[in-house]
């Protein structure tokens, strides 16, 4: 495996750590550290208006004082819309992407049509509209076709190392879903598909909210002819009143006066023994690292 095994965190710079984000990245370094691998971080501000200035330095600052440092200088996704243009335009080129001129108003209107209200957290299932052409309207975003060659729904089967088989229908609940945005701003979906190939990255470690994008990027990955990397999505860490924990709800910076005491608070989340010596940071990580890689049922699958 080491040499081969490439893992990476890629947080978006809308705020500082929390705890739920420290558990993704840690999980995330331990798995690269336990079969000796490479462990990269990617800084995803392809969301410009949802990026805070400086989180960036600050995250990185905050994953320093963890113990948490990357194999290679962190990469910036806004410095790479190249490449994402350039998966854009083979997509479109094969027939699989196509422009969309739907406002939010008239998809409702389309899908109240067909009697379907159908709406997925808070996500409109797209009716297809623009697929056979934009009808003399200007394009707005750019979407993907999410149906099976021969017109039927595309189910997606994969398997999460810690959830197990894992099934989506790609077209019924998701539909043909946003590459390039209305603002012109690259979704979530594309760059980090585009991102993940591009790095050479074997196995995504990421928390359990981003479980139900996973078809999605496969999908993507199928089309583009690139890798499908190994998944594990990673326990969340519940906000008090059981919500999930996020930048959104205002989930509290991680107290880094204590490092070690962030990283076993995110260690337990983790379900790591409770044994490893709380005498230093760089000794946990060292017992932590030791512990995934003997013990960890989530270790490795396929
Ligand atoms: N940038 C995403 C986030 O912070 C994570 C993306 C990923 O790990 O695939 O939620």
């Amino acid at each position: 495996m080491a040499g081969t095994y490439v893992g990476r965190f890629a947080p978006s710079p809308t705020g500082p750590l929390h705890a739920g984000s420290l558990v993704a990245a840690l999980a995330s370094w331990l798995d690269a550290r336990a079969v000796g691998g490479k462990w990269l971080v990617r800084i995803e501000d392809v969301d410009g208006p949802r990026c805070v200035p400086g989180a960036d330095e600050l995250i990185l600052r905050q994953l320093a004082t963890c113990g948490l440092v990357a194999d290679e200088p962190p990469g910036w996704q806004s410095n790479r819309s190249a490449l994402y243009q350039q998966a854009l335009d083979r997509l479109l080129a094969a027939g699989l992407a196509y422009p969309c001129a739907c406002s939010r108003k008239e998809i409702d209107a389309a899908l109240a049509a067909r009697g379907q209200i159908h709406q997925r957290h808070g996500e409109r299932v797209y009716p297809g509209t623009c697929r056979h052409g934009l009808q003399g309207r200007p394009a707005r975003a750019w979407r993907l076709r999410t149906d099976a060659p021969d017109g039927s729904d595309l189910l997606i089967d994969w398997l999460d190392r810690r959830l197990g088989p894992q099934r989506q229908d790609l077209t019924g609940e998701v539909g043909d879903f946003v590459l390039k945005r209305a603002d012109g701003l690259w979704a979530y979906q594309l760059a980090v598909v585009v991102d993940d190939a591009d790095q050479g990255i074997t196995h995504v470690v990421r928390g359990e909210d981003l479980a139900d994008n996973t078809p999605r990027q496969i999908h993507l990955q199928r089309l583009l002819g690139l890798p499908t990397p190994a998944y594990l999505h990673t326990p969340l860490v519940l906000a008090a009143d059981g919500q999930k924990l996020s930048k959104q709800n205002g989930a509290a910076e991680l107290d880094l006066a204590d490092p070690l005491a962030a990283l076993v608070s995110a260690g337990r989340t983790l379900s790591l023994p409770s044994s490893l010596p709380a005498s230093g940071r760089d000794a946990w990580l060292e017992a932590a690292v030791a512990a995934w890689g003997r013990s960890w049922p989530w270790r490795e699958a396929g």
